[in-house]
């Protein structure tokens, strides 16, 4: 708890937790998280992209590593959890091994990702992209919102854009990738739980719909005659709320709404509204985002309005490996602790990790499911049993069966 307050000194806000990729707040704390992998046993260093990376040797130097992690950056107005107590906690179990002079069959590393909420250049994971060598070079020309590129951005760091490529680890370099991370929702409170291992991070797709009426007086234009755009996308949203709720594993949400030309006294002619719809399976969320889609054209039909709808963005479910979930189970067990398993409903650095190496997550119950927020907040006795929970996973760890 004490690291993770000592990381949330870093802030580019007095007061307020904001600490953005290639940052003077970033360096600050890669220096500090450097300092502790050294002290915990570890050879400790900054990759191409900026991620800070920990090795701690196995019984014989150069073995595959058991590799985790979590991020380092956070959004804007953040709490101090999300991110940092997945690395802050792999440190500690390092520790716990070096205190005792323990090595392992395998290497363990434990990376704190540079970039996974995507706050300044708009694109997320970008550290654990450049890690699993799907960093794609185009992004170097992204700009933040003072125009800085990326590849500016990383020049001022200190890094090399050009050799971004070299932070990409090779598969056969791991045995798998593991995080802890609070949960973001409110399930584990709900239900009591301290911990629950995670069985997939839902995939999502993001869609922009735009209807178009005819704006207008709103004295003057009869009811009968209007084509009122903010009405019609109302129904959208409603509609889209049914889907949603149509099926347990789905959830979909219109997080924003623009009515133009936006005047007390003018009909709307014009509604962009955006919509994010997640699932735990990809079929039900093929089948809502069609439903979504038949739903906007009828109400547009009926409404006599302009549709168009931009489908943004599309990943898949990125499923935890079974074999680890056993294994994080049996920790669990261990422990004393009662078995959950859920699905994330929420992003991660497995996403990107995934294309090297299986992966697996434990999440700990947050205050209220509460995060994104300076509210966020977590027991100590809970920050405990994860951390006892990965040391577990950790030192009882069985690597799968490589195959060829
Ligand atoms: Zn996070």
């Amino acid at each position: 708890m004490a690291r993770c307050d000592a990381l949330a000194r870093h802030s580019e806000l007095a007061g307020k937790l904001t600490r953005v990729y290639l940052s003077q707040e970033q360096r600050a704390v890669n220096d500090l998280v450097l300092g502790w992998m050294r002290a915990a046993g570890m050879q400790a260093r900054l990759d191409a992209a900026g991620n800070v990376v920990g090795r701690y040797e196995g019984a014989r130097p150069g073995l595959p590593c058991l590799m985790l992690g979590s991020h380092l950056d956070t959004v804007r107005d953040a709490g101090r959890y999300d991110g940092m107590l997945g690395v802050v906690c792999a440190l500690e179990c390092v520790q716990a091994l070096h205190d005792a002079g323990r090595r392992l069959p395998f290497a363990v590393e434990v990376v704190g990702f540079a970039d996974e909420e995507g706050v300044r250049f708009g694109a997320t994971l970008l550290g654990s992209r450049a890690i699993a060598g799907t960093f794609d070079l185009q992004l170097l020309e992204a700009r933040d919102r003072d125009g800085v590129s990326l590849r500016e951005a990383m020049k001022t760091f200190g890094l090399d854009p050009d050799a971004v490529g070299s932070a990409a680890r090779r598969r056969e370099d791991l045995h798998a990738y593991a995080e802890l991370h609070i949960e973001q929702g409110p399930v584990l409170e709900a239900e009591d739980l301290a911990v629950g291992v995670v069985t997939a991070i839902n995939g999502f797709s993001r869609l922009a719909v735009t209807l178009r009426g005819t704006a207008g007086h709103a004295g003057t234009v009869p009811m009968g005659l209007r084509r009122d755009a903010l009405a019609a996308a109302a129904e959208c949203v409603l509609a889209i709320e049914r889907v949603g709720r149509s099926d347990p594993a789905l959830v979909a949400t219109v997080g924003r709404f623009d009515a133009s030309p936006g005047a007390i006294n003018v009909i709307a002619g014009e509604v962009r509204l955006t919509v994010d719809c997640r699932s735990s399976s990809d079929a039900a969320r093929e089948r809502a985002v069609a439903a979504i889609l038949d739903a906007a054209a009828s109400v547009a039909k009926s409404r006599r309005m302009g549709l168009q709808i931009e489908r943004l963005q599309d990943s898949p479910v990125t499923g935890c490996a079974p074999w680890l979930i056993e294994q994080f189970e049996r920790a669990v067990t261990a422990e004393g602790l009662p078995l959950r398993r859920l699905p994330s409903g929420a992003g991660h650095d497995g996403m990107a990790m995934r294309a090297i190496a299986d992966i697996a997550m434990l999440f700990l119950r947050c205050k209220g499911g509460v995060s994104h927020n300076p509210a966020e907040s977590i027991a100590e006795a809970d920050a405990g049993a994860g951390a006892r929970v990965l040391q577990r996973f950790i030192e009882s760890f069985q690597p799968a069966a490589r195959k060829p």
